[in-house]
């Protein structure tokens, strides 16, 4: 890792703060391990990704339904997924300074596989025969605990009224696609849709995860945005491929930069799973995962076939055949996106010997479109007439007023949050009814007449 990275990490992490977009959960009683807050910035970048995604599944495809399935399920549901018995992470706990890691990522970053299918006596071997060069990232210390497999699954005690701890516990979903498998049959049952076809939804999931430290990344409570696309088997890895073109594409028109993104293949698939890849996109601590795309066989109606008793096949109304469809999915987080956009579009400018800080979000994404200045805000008539423009504006778009401090200090305010345009109103707008728009990129100034601004600003924003 160099400086510069490291340098990048904490400058994200601080501006996220500073300016509202990402709080640490809980702050003023010492926050908590591995959860986040959007602040009010945040909050409208975070749905901004929600409505691209929503729009490039949903909108615009005739053959994806969108579902809002619950975070509580039948505690069957985790059974039948595999998630009870095998949904965990290796965790050994340093002897010295008593943090706790994951024994896959020590591996790795020694250049070391450790296989997710391997048992927890397997991944032992292997983490002993190499822990001597492994030392702690805390303290450095070399002395480990023994490898136990632990489960990722978070536990509720809902619905339990005795206190009895060892009743069954309704577990909060760990992943959202499990509330589509389980309403694939009412989807089917209650539209025209036929295969193949896919269920999209955006919910919030939640894990134990073993480490949670690299800011937003790696959350234990995080938002997925889940697509399942059941096909005949037939079909499966020709859609696999659409798929994978199709959610490349989507980044990129998301805004983000082709050479921060890759592609990484599951070397060793799970035994169900026909072919695995990830896309990466390169976070200050290098390249890691941003979404899953994987052809996943018929695993999973299957499985719930036969733990529900349910018939989950599909019959093929033209020659009447019954199968169980294979299932495709696309699974990103809207945590690690917004993370992603905000490393891709931090900029630092110098401009006349000072430093700009400047978030050049594609205009979509942006959480104020426009910010409405008077240039001074103890001139009534300005600030009337500012204000009159504000009004006008926020029935279009998210806007902000600001009259606080000279108009330089503004416009750097609105950079840092990546606003694209800034419109003041001064003492010539009085007479000739015209206002200076100035680009957040370009930092031109135009003169712009009032009586053209919405339409100017749809132009430039649409
Ligand atoms: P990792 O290997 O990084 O733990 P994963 O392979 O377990 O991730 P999936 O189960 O495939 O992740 O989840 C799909 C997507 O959900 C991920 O690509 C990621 O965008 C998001 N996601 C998963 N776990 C987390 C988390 N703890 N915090 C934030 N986002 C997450």
């Amino acid at each position: 890792m160099t400086n510069k990275k490291e340098n990048l990490m904490d400058k994200i992490v601080s501006l996220a703060k500073r300016r509202g977009f990402v709080f640490p959960s809980s702050e003023i009683y010492g926050g908590l391990a591995g959860v986040y807050d959007y602040g009010y910035y945040g909050v409208e970048i975070a749905n901004a990704i929600k409505r691209e995604w929503w729009k490039t599944m949903v909108q615009l495809r005739e053959d994806i339904v969108g579902l809002d399935s619950s975070i509580f399920m039948n505690p069957k549901v985790w059974e039948a997924s595999g998630h009870v018995s095998g949904f965990s992470d290796p965790l050994t706990e340093c002897k010295s300074c008593h943090i706790r890691l994951r024994v896959d990522h020590l591996l790795e970053d020694k250049g070391i596989f450790a296989d997710e299918k391997m048992t927890e006596e397997e991944i032992n071997k292997i983490f002993s025969e190499h822990k001597s060069k492994i030392g702690c990232p805390k303290c450095g210390g070399k002395n480990f605990t023994d490898v136990k497999s632990f489960n990722l699954l978070v536990k509720s005690n809902l619905g339990n009224f005795t206190g009895d701890l060892k009743k069954d516990p309704v577990y909060l979903r760990g992943e959202t696609c499990q509330g589509i498998y389980v309403n694939y049959k009412n989807v089917l049952d209650s539209s025209r849709l036929k295969i193949p076809f896919g269920i999209a939804q955006i919910g919030k999931a939640f894990r134990n995860e073993i480490t949670a430290r690299q800011f937003i990344f790696r959350t234990r409570e995080f938002e997925q945005m889940e697509m399942q696309y059941f096909v005949h088997p037939d079909q499966e890895m020709e859609e696999y491929e659409k798929l994978r073109k199709d959610r490349w594409q989507y980044y990129l028109d998301l805004g983000i930069k082709e050479e921060n993104l890759k592609w990484k293949k599951h070397e060793n698939l799970v035994f169900y799973a026909k072919e695995a890849y990830d896309i990466e996109y390169k976070y200050p601590f290098g390249f890691s995962e941003l979404e899953g795309v994987h052809a996943r066989g018929d695993y999973d109606l299957t499985q719930h076939s036969k733990f529900s008793g349910e018939d989950l096949s599909y019959t093929d109304l033209i020659n009447n055949k019954k199968y169980i469809p294979h299932i495709i999915e696309s699974s990103s987080g809207v945590g690690r996106t917004f993370f992603a956009i905000l490393c891709d579009v931090y900029n630092e400018e110098e401009i006349n010997g000072e430093k700009r800080v400047v978030m050049k979000f594609p205009k979509k994404l942006a959480p104020i479109k426009v910010a409405i200045f008077p240039l001074l805000k103890n001139k009534p008539k300005l600030v009337e007439k500012a204000r009159e423009i504000y009004d006008l504006l926020k029935l279009d778009y998210m806007c902000e007023f600001d009259d606080n401090g000279n108009i330089g200090k503004r416009y750097r305010r609105q950079d840092e949050i990546g606003t694209p345009y800034c419109v003041t109103v001064d003492f010539d707008s009085l007479d000739d009814e015209a206002v200076t728009v100035r680009d957040r990129d370009t930092m031109k100034q135009e003169r712009v007449g009032m009586g053209e601004l919405v339409k100017y600003l749809e132009e430039k924003l649409n």
